[in-house]
């Protein structure tokens, strides 16, 4: 087997966005792209999580005909739990009134002291970045991801490390800061994702880094697989590569979610 080859077969891919940044109703022409993608790819279960702030284009019944005319995929119900100062608000109220038509909530922060901007907007997300202490705001959004688990309204959380997304490092070890979010969230049973995206940002890694991923499986925390794509041609993006890294490191299952119930699925070889 050549050091290229993938050793182990990803099925899953829970974090897609099928609105892309703006308001898009779900249609079978919006979402069939999406089954065709993953099927051409060899994935049988995905989550549609759609940014809280795009509600308004999620349908549920157009998901249910989606899975009618699609019966070889799994295909979740899910949405992104931002901390948007502005429209997050009411995407939990949204969230707390479909809960049970919900299969899965991803949670994630992308704001930090600017209510009116991304921090990973690339590439205008950097400047929140100048003249700033980094250790500081490394600090800052730890608490704000503990906040967010705090919300009890979430199942897993996505790129747990984007604050690394444009470069910028810590300066003092964050380890102490790491392993406390980790456990705050092992002990309320939440998983995290393994997500592609970083390979495709200006810091051009996993998210999460190898030393936090490493943290995360001592504490038994479980996995999901993710590519954040924001277009059909995106899902399952470097998930080869993604296998891999996987397999170096013995990871060996991932989590699937159906109404927020976890299952743990062996992978195959
Ligand atoms: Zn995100
Ligand atoms: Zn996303």
């Amino acid at each position: 087997m050549s050091s290229e080859a993938s050793p182990i077969l990803l099925f899953s891919d829970y974090h897609t966005h099928p609105q892309g940044h703006r308001v898009q109703h779900y249609t079978q022409a919006l979402l069939q792209p999406w089954a065709d993608s993953a099927r051409r790819l060899g994935l049988n279960d995905i989550a549609f999580t759609d940014h809280d702030r795009y509600h308004a284009g999620i349908d549920f019944d157009e998901i249910n005909r989606l899975r009618e005319r699609n019966p070889d995929l799994q295909i979740r119900a899910g949405i992104e739990l931002d901390n948007d100062p502005i429209h997050s608000p009411a995407g939990r109220k949204w969230i707390e009134k479909h809960w049970d038509e919900l299969d899965f909530v991803l949670g994630s922060v992308h704001f930090l002291d600017r209510p009116d901007q991304m921090f990973d907007s690339v590439p205008d997300g950097a400047a929140q970045f100048d003249d700033k202490n980094i250790d500081g705001l490394y600090t800052d959004y730890f608490r704000r991801l503990r906040e967010l688990v705090a919300t009890g309204l979430v199942d897993c959380l996505a790129h747990f490390d984007l604050i690394k997304i444009h470069g910028h490092r810590p300066t003092s070890g964050i380890g102490t800061l790491v392993s406390e979010t980790l456990e705050f969230i092992r002990v309320r049973n939440l998983a995290i994702e393994l997500s592609t995206a970083g390979w495709r940002k200006p810091v051009n890694e996993l998210y999460p880094s190898d030393s936090i991923l490493e943290l995360a499986m001592e504490k038994g925390i479980p996995l999901t697989t993710a590519s954040d794509a924001h277009s059909h041609v995106q899902l399952g993006e470097n998930f080869a590569n993604l296998a891999h890294k996987m397999a170096q490191l013995g990871i060996r299952q991932v989590c699937i979610f159906e109404k927020h119930k976890r299952a743990e699925v062996p992978l195959q070889l």
